[in-house]
């Protein structure tokens, strides 16, 4: 394990503003405590489980100190030390896991599928992409992972609202139901790299999100 990373020392702060000085520090991942993925948490939650000794164990390559106020008491500043990646005691979600869908959104609807538009295969950023419904909404389609694509404007309106077959366009790729591995991946532009190292042992082959 590196030296523990210490964020920015606000050390003489109150702990009130804490929060505002750590405002964008990186999430921290938690797992179950089979250590399967499960969500980003914020660092104030992590304090929270460390504190509650709900930690059951942790694996990543950094450490964040954060320093409160001093104790009247013994004189001394209180500090908890926050891994990047913890497994919390009682969170086990066995088999339903692999079941789980996440939201579907735009944002993380483009970056599973690189920004590169399904019809013409080109490049776009996220203000110049649609989410296109391969079967149409009016022709019955749905509005979920397997039925969307990123679509850039002009091959957007080119389709319109047809089948593939009647607009004579064809997909690149396939859409498909990114799992929470991925999802977790997609949704968070801040990851650590000993984050990303344990998330992409979760994520399966076919995956275009790594
Ligand atoms: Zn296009």
């Amino acid at each position: 394990m590196n030296d523990p990373v210490c964020l920015p020392p606000p050390h003489c702060l109150p702990a009130s503003h804490l929060l505002a000085e750590y405002a964008c520090a990186p999430l921290i991942l938690a797992l179950d405590q089979n250590g399967v993925p499960q969500r980003w948490i914020s660092w104030q939650e992590a304090c929270f489980y460390y504190a509650r000794e709900m930690v059951a164990w942790d694996a990543g390559d950094n450490a964040f100190t954060l320093r409160g106020g001093i104790s009247r008491l013994t004189g001394q500043r209180s500090a908890i030390t926050a891994n990047s990646i913890i497994a919390l005691r009682g969170h086990s979600h066995g088999q339903g896991y692999n079941r789980h869908v996440p939201p579907l959104s735009n944002r993380e609807l483009f970056h599973r599928d690189r920004h590169l538009c399904a019809y013409c295969g080109r490049e776009f950023s996220s203000q110049r992409l649609t989410r296109d419904h391969v079967i149409p909404i009016s022709k019955g389609g749905s509005d979920t992972w397997t039925n969307v694509v990123a679509a850039c404007m002009p091959c957007n309106q080119k389709k319109g609202a047809r089948l593939l077959e009647k607009a004579g366009m064809e997909l690149l790729y396939l859409p498909y139901v990114p799992n929470r591995a991925e999802f977790l991946i997609l949704s968070n532009r801040q990851i650590l790299a000993d984050q990303m190292d344990f998330l992409a042992r979760h994520v399966p082959a076919k995956s275009r999100v790594i």
